[in-house]
C-alpha cells in the first residue's frame, strides 16, 4: 500500500489510460530506502500511533532532506502493524506521513513515497519486511530498480527484506539497531555497514558517489 496517491481517486479512471502510462513513472533515479521507525523517527514499544507521537529523530529530516537534493529518490517501506491490531487508523497514518512530507519539503527535499504494510504477522502477506512486496510495489510506482540501491534499516526483518530483494543493506545504530547489531553475525548478515544514525549513513551514502 502507498500513500502517494491520498488524494487521488480511488475509483478507476472514467477514461482508460494508455498502456505505456498505467500507473507508473519510469525514472532513472538512484533510489534510497528508508525505514521508518528507529531509521526516521523515535520507536515506541507501544507503537507510534498519531502525528503527535511522530517525533524525527535529531538530524534525520534534514539527511533526507539532502539526499533529496542530491538527487536521490526516497522510498520508505515499513511495517505497521498496529493498523491491523486497531491501534490506529489510515487517517492516522496519513496525518503522521503528511507531517514527514512537510518537514522534509521545509528542508527542501521530496519524499517520493511511502509503502506501508498494514497487515498482522500472521496473515501471511507478501508485503510485510522480511518479505519484499513493499520494494516490488516501489518499483512498480517509480519503474524504477532498487537491485543495488542501499536499504537503511534499524531490524533485521529490514536487512533481510533488502539482501532478499538485492538491495545494499545498511544498518543504523538507532531504534533496535544497537541491538540488531549484536545479532548481525548470527543471522547470515556479517560484514555489512554500520553507522551511529541516518546522518551518517546519509553523509556515506552521498560521499560514495
Ligand atoms: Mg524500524
Ligand atoms: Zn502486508
Amino acid at each position: 500500500m502507498s500513500d502517494r496517491g491520498a488524494t487521488a481517486p480511488t475509483t478507476a479512471p472514467t477514461t482508460a489510460p494508455t498502456t505505456a502510462s498505467v500507473g507508473k513513472n519510469v525514472t532513472s533515479k538512484t533510489f534510497v530506502v528508508l525505514d521508518r521507525d528507529g531509521v526516521i523517527n523515535e520507536d515506541s514499544r507501544d507503537y507510534v500511533k498519531s502525528a503527535a507521537e511522530w517525533q524525527p529523530l535529531p538530524g534525520s529530516i534534514e539527511a533526507i532532506a539532502e539526499l533529496s537534493k542530491a538527487g536521490f529518490g526516497i522510498a520508505v517501506a515499513t511495517n505497521q502493524s498496529g493498523l491491523a491490531r486497531g491501534l490506529f487508523d489510515l487517517a492516522a497514518l496519513d496525518a503522521m506521513h503528511e507531517k514527514f512530507r512537510v518537514l522534509v519539503e521545509q528542508g527542501g527535499g521530496v519524499v517520493d513515497g511511502i509503502f506501508f504494510c498494514p497487515h498482522g504477522p500472521d496473515e501471511g502477506c507478501r508485503c510485510r519486511k522480511p518479505a519484499t512486496g513493499l520494494l516490488e510495489q516501489a518499483e512498480a510506482e517509480f519503474g524504477c530498480d532498487l537491485r543495488g540501491c542501499w536499504f537503511i534499516g534499524d531490524s533485521l526483518r529490514d536487512l533481510q527484506a533488502a539482501r532478499g530483494h538485492g538491495c545494499r543493506p545498511v544498518l543504523v545504530r538507532t531504534g533496535n539497531g544497537a541491538a540488531t547489531e549484536k545479532v548481525l553475525k548470527f543471522n547470515q548478515l556479517g560484514g555489512i555497514d554500520v553507522f551511529g544514525d541516518l546522518c551518517q549513513a546519509a553523509r556515506a551514502l552521498l560521499e560514495s558517489r
